[in-house]
């Protein structure tokens, strides 16, 4: 079987870009798949966080992950920052990155843009952690939104940089952008994507969001004058209302530009509400139960990490031999 890892960082409340671009199809996975799930908490501080806030957070998303259907039975879910080997590894692949390569990064360009206060150097070097944690696990497939193809160029980079170097080492991992959700953008500003950590929460739909929240933030949705629901150019906040509601309810664009023929866009935007609604329902319910059982979560990701650490250790273990490390 195909190993994939993947990844969420616990950095806010998880929004429907995620749930559509990632989360939605790591369940299925599950059935073809070797997988490995975490929560990249290092990768959080990136940004400052306020502690008791990151704590909240990530114990929110664990539950809400294993309510989207992740079985940490058959799949090992655990916390970044249980397992050592992810920043040991990043120390050693930062010495294997070109300062060039991640100055390209557009995800560090945005971030520096919208954090210009604390520029720091994890930022920057983000991707070169985000790279341990996939190699770590020879990952052959790591499943991400579009907006994560470019880190996964990299890691792809580094992997061949080194393999070169030393010998085969690390397995080339390949980015798996499935259809659908591949990039959901905000409902406010339809030219950037909807992210946890936006200021402007009434563009971001968050997966516990209440029904009626859901709602108005969808009736609110900014989107352009013609009153036509049709996918075109020039029409971002429609075609990612289309989207989303393609994603939720399976249908095509031409069968929902046919059942919205000659209606405004009030109908559509009810239409999406309450498809995310229903579409969600089930999640929230779940997620009601495990979150109310800490105990539970915190036997789940303390197995994963103990499982997930022997693969870990075995790679960086080879990794620090080949550098010249006396082991
Ligand atoms: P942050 O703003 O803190 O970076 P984020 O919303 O971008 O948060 P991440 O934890 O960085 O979330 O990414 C988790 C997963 O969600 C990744 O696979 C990423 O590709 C995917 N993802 C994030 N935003 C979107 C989006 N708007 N559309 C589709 N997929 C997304
Ligand atoms: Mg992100």
């Amino acid at each position: 079987k195909k190993r994939i890892f993947s990844a969420i960082q616990p950095s806010g409340s998880v929004t429907l870009g995620n749930y559509l671009g990632a989360l939605k199809n790591w369940a299925a996975l599950q059935d073809s798949y070797d997988c490995i799930f975490a929560l990249a908490d290092l990768h959080t501080i990136t940004v400052r966080q306020e502690p008791a806030k990151l704590r909240h957070n990530t114990l929110e998303a664990y539950a809400l992950l294993l309510s989207c259907g992740i079985d940490p039975k058959r799949s090992p879910f655990f916390l970044q920052s249980h397992v050592p080997a992810h920043s040991q590894l990043a120390w050693i692949l930062d010495c294997y990155t070109q300062f060039g390569e991640l100055q390209r990064m557009t995800q560090f360009k945005d971030k520096s843009q919208k954090h210009a206060d604390n520029i720091n150097a994890g930022l920057f070097t983000y991707p070169s952690l985000m790279a341990a944690d996939i190699l770590l696990y020879q990952a052959d497939l790591v499943p991400v939104g579009e907006d994560q193809t470019q880190h996964v160029e990299l890691t792809r980079n580094i992997a061949e940089r080194f393999n070169n170097a030393y010998s085969p080492t690390f397995t080339m991992p390949d980015a798996l952008v499935l259809k659908g959700g591949r990039r959901v953008m905000s409902l406010q500003d339809p030219t950037r994507k909807m992210s946890k950590s936006d200021e402007n929460v009434n563009g971001c739909v968050y997966v516990l969001d209440k029904p009626e929240d859901i709602m108005r933030k969808f009736k609110r949705a900014i989107t352009d004058s013609e009153a036509k629901v049709h996918y075109a150019e020039g029409k971002a906040g429609i075609n990612n209302l289309m989207d989303i509601y393609a994603c939720v309810t399976g249908k095509s664009y031409e069968e929902i530009e046919h059942d919205f023929d000659g209606k405004g866009y009030g109908d559509f935007k009810q239409a999406v509400g309450e498809a995310v609604v229903e579409h969600l329902r089930p999640i929230q319910e779940r997620f009601a139960q495990y979150s109310s059982d800490k105990a539970y979560l915190q036997q789940c990701w303390d197995a994963g990490a103990e499982q997930v650490s022997r693969i870990a250790n075995r790679t960086l273990q080879k990794v620090m031999k080949k550098v010249g490390f006396v082991l």
